[in-house]
């Protein structure tokens, strides 16, 4: 199977005794690309030199994560994150909204959020959205944000039909993380309700390692546990829900289709 892990921080320093081999095991699972996230400047910077050195195999993006939202200093981010983007990320975030840890005050993470969205509105750049306990102020900026045209994903979901539905109607993508194999995961109907040609897998790698290696570090060869779990209750092959995934990552992110001989 050939898939796409969407989601990875690989630049996270889990990864500094042992990043190459991680790498490799991921192209030999089957991966044919990793996106990097870069949650903070910090973070992108370093994603950027991974990207650089695994050209057409490990991608990267620069936000702000809502936890960091306190700190968002909307001059100075802002325009580390076009010089980001004109520099070859190839999308915006992780940002979005944590009313779970509440890490920053909401009124800090709103405005971090609503910053990036308007500079993917502007730069017409996808955005990886973080969203968790915050429904409806998610909702709101989703639907405003696809008003102007910004397009993006609802990254390791876990909450209501009522969201992904909005963020479905909007034009967005729904991607899912080993969470969904765990024992006690029972939403069942969110996995089937996101359609085929809006789904999307990821590690979230070092985090969130899929059943049976939950609680071990995560890694994004570990992908195909999810993909394995999306393929029985979806009632279909690991390769249709590898390749379909794989194709929705490359759509929303802008990245060439790969050699069919490769
Ligand atoms: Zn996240
Ligand atoms: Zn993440």
């Amino acid at each position: 199977m050939r898939y796409i892990d969407s989601h990875a921080h690989l630049a996270d320093a889990a990864f500094d005794a042992d990043r190459e081999d991680v790498i490799a095991r991921a192209r030999s699972a089957g991966a044919s690309a990793v996106i990097s996230i870069g949650e903070s400047i910090a973070a992108a910077d370093r994603a950027a030199n991974i990207a650089a050195s695994h050209p057409g195999f490990v991608y990267h993006t620069a936000g702000i994560h809502p936890h960091d939202a306190a700190e968002f200093h909307e001059p100075r981010d802002i325009e580390a994150i076009r010089r980001h983007v004109a520099a070859g990320a190839i999308a915006i975030g992780e940002c979005g909204l944590d009313y779970h840890y509440d890490h920053s005050p909401r009124e800090a993470q709103r405005r971090a959020f609503e910053s990036q969205l308007r500079l993917a509105g502007e730069l017409q750049r996808p955005v990886v959205v973080h969203s968790r306990e915050a429904d409806d102020d998610i909702s709101d900026m989703i639907g405003a944000a696809a008003d102007a045209g910004v397009r993006g994903v609802l990254h390791c979901f876990t909450g209501t039909h009522a969201v992904a539905e909005t963020a479905l109607s909007a034009g967005w993508y729904v991607s899912f993380s080993g969470i969904v194999t765990f024992k006690k995961w029972d939403d069942i109907e969110l996995l089937r309700l996101v359609p085929d040609d809006r789904l999307l897998v990821e590690s979230d790698a070092p985090y969130l390692a899929p059943v049976p290696m939950r609680g071990k570090r995560n890694e994004p060869a570990f992908v195909t546990r999810t993909i394995e779990r999306l393929a029985t209750v979806r009632e279909t092959s690991l390769d249709s829900i590898a390749t379909q995934t794989a194709a929705n990552t490359r759509h929303l992110f802008g990245l060439a289709m790969p050699d069919a001989h490769s």
